[in-house]
């Protein structure tokens, strides 16, 4: 697949996901309100995001208390086989939050203005935040407090969708983010609990991101381009370099310079490959 396809597609699943789930249930009418999807959207569903699988993440104890231990087991499982299937793929094409990320960063782009370069200390530290919001996330509600009530994702994506915001601490935490989105890309994917516990299951994932070492230079353009800051996509010499954070934007791909240096695959099918003159054509 050239550079032009799979970006353009990916931009094209993108904004029908962001309309979809913002704008679904307006459409679809209300027998998919009672569908549990496994989207980190909240204005899905009209009742908010009782049906939302982040939602039972954290409140991991209304699982139980809301539904059968089958029901809790059954949810689980399923999260796990989304979760093995497509991985984070998700974050890179489907979820909304990531989206609106991308079309920041992209506006900042338009207007050439510098982003900030992410050193390496401040990876590091960033990475150490995301076990603390990983946290959080999955104890809040053990503590009697509501983590959907300053959920960057779930006030941006309502906000979209029309539904009335009061400006409280998560709204400003929302907009801070999307400030911070615009100079980093993907600021808050780097720190996200849903995105990470989605990634956790990388190692069994169907999508790879497949290494030729024999091919790579180690110019270090994949790192640089890399929204997640993986840093082992140039340093590892190993033929699969997937990781936890890799969301499958493709970006590393578009901007490696050598002919199948890097690719993405389903299995051990490659459907997007790093070449020198896609490459040059890309960037003339
Ligand atoms: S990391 Fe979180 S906010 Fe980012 S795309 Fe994935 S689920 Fe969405
Ligand atoms: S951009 Fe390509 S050639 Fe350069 S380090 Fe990454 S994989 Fe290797
Ligand atoms: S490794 Fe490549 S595909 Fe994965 S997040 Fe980084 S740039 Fe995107």
């Amino acid at each position: 697949m050239k550079h032009k396809i799979f970006h353009g597609l990916r931009w094209v699943i993108m904004t029908l996901s962001l309309l979809f789930l913002a704008f679904g249930i307006r459409l679809t009418g209300k027998w998919l309100h009672t569908t549990d999807l496994p989207v980190f959207s909240c204005p899905f569903n009209t009742d908010q995001v009782i049906h939302s699988y982040c939602y039972y993440l954290s409140h991991l104890n209304k699982l139980v208390e809301y539904h059968s231990v089958k029901y809790a087991i059954t949810y689980i499982i399923i999260f796990i086989i989304l979760a093995i299937v497509f991985g984070r793929v998700f974050c890179g094409f489907i979820c909304p939050m990531g989206y609106l990320q991308d079309i920041v960063w992209k506006i900042r782009d338009i207007l050439h203005i510098e982003g900030f370069s992410r050193k390496e200390k401040f990876v590091e530290s960033i990475k150490t935040a995301r076990y603390l919001v990983l946290f959080v996330f999955l104890s809040i509600t053990f503590f009697g407090f509501d983590f959907c009530s300053i959920c960057p994702a779930s006030i941006t994506t309502q906000s979209i969708a029309g539904f009335k915001q009061v400006i409280n601490v998560g709204f400003i935490f929302g907009i801070i983010l999307m400030i911070l989105g615009f100079f980093m890309r993907r600021f808050w994917c780097n720190i996200c609990p849903l995105g990470y516990l989605v990634g956790l299951f990388y190692k069994i994932s169907l999508f790879r991101i497949k290494k030729d070492c024999t091919a790579c230079t180690k110019c270090r353009a994949c790192y640089e381009a890399c929204p997640m800051k993986i840093k082992e996509i140039y340093t590892d010499d190993d033929k699969d370099v997937t990781k936890t954070e890799c969301i499958f934007c493709g970006e590393c791909i578009k901007k490696c310079p050598e002919d199948k240096a890097l690719s993405i695959s389903i299995g051990n099918i490659k459907i997007y490959t790093s070449s020198r003159k896609d490459f040059e054509e890309y960037h003339k």
